[in-house]
């Protein structure tokens, strides 16, 4: 199959409709120039979709580069069995911001390209994905008449009460 510019652009983008409508077979395989490139990717994509990312593991070569990196949705991973297993009856657990979500994306260094390939890419989440980013989104786009643009700049910023 012949290379798609237009495909890997796509990713390159920071539109939300494209970032929103990108499948696991427009992101696996494709490839970047740089781990940065791959990371402003993912970072914009985790902000269209609602999720936070954290870097989970870089690795390096024999002379030190970086030769993968893998990012990771922020509620990776399960709390320590140790802090279930402390029997606190007095207070409810805390709520748990670990959920075992699986969402990640890795990237290898080819060594005869030097392209970052992307080499897994999880979409799937095991929690409900945050919406604000819609409501920001639809919000910047209502109407604002132009006297309650002024009214809410007018405003001190401390101390109104909006209720
Ligand atoms: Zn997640």
């Amino acid at each position: 199959m012949p290379k798609n510019d237009a495909e890997t652009s796509k990713l390159e983008s920071s539109n939300p409709f494209l970032l929103k409508g990108l499948t696991i077979s427009d992101v696996v395989r494709k490839e970047f120039d740089s781990h940065e490139q791959v990371e402003s990717f993912y970072f914009n994509y985790a902000k269209v979709m609602g999720f936070s990312v954290r870097k989970d593991e870089v690795r390096y070569d024999d002379k030190g580069c970086i030769k993968l990196c893998r990012w990771v949705c922020n509620k990776q991973g399960y709390r320590p069995k140790i802090w279930l297993e402390k029997v606190d009856r007095v207070r409810e657990p805390r709520a748990i911001t670990c959920e075992g979500c699986l969402a990640s994306l890795r990237v290898n260094l080819q060594h005869d390209t030097r392209k970052w390939v992307v080499k897994e890419f999880v979409s799937e989440h095991s929690h409900q994905l945050a919406s604000n980013y819609d409501t920001q989104f639809l919000r910047s786009h209502r109407n604002v008449k132009g006297s309650d643009v002024a009214l809410a700049m007018s405003l001190p910023s401390v101390g109104v009460k909006t209720g």
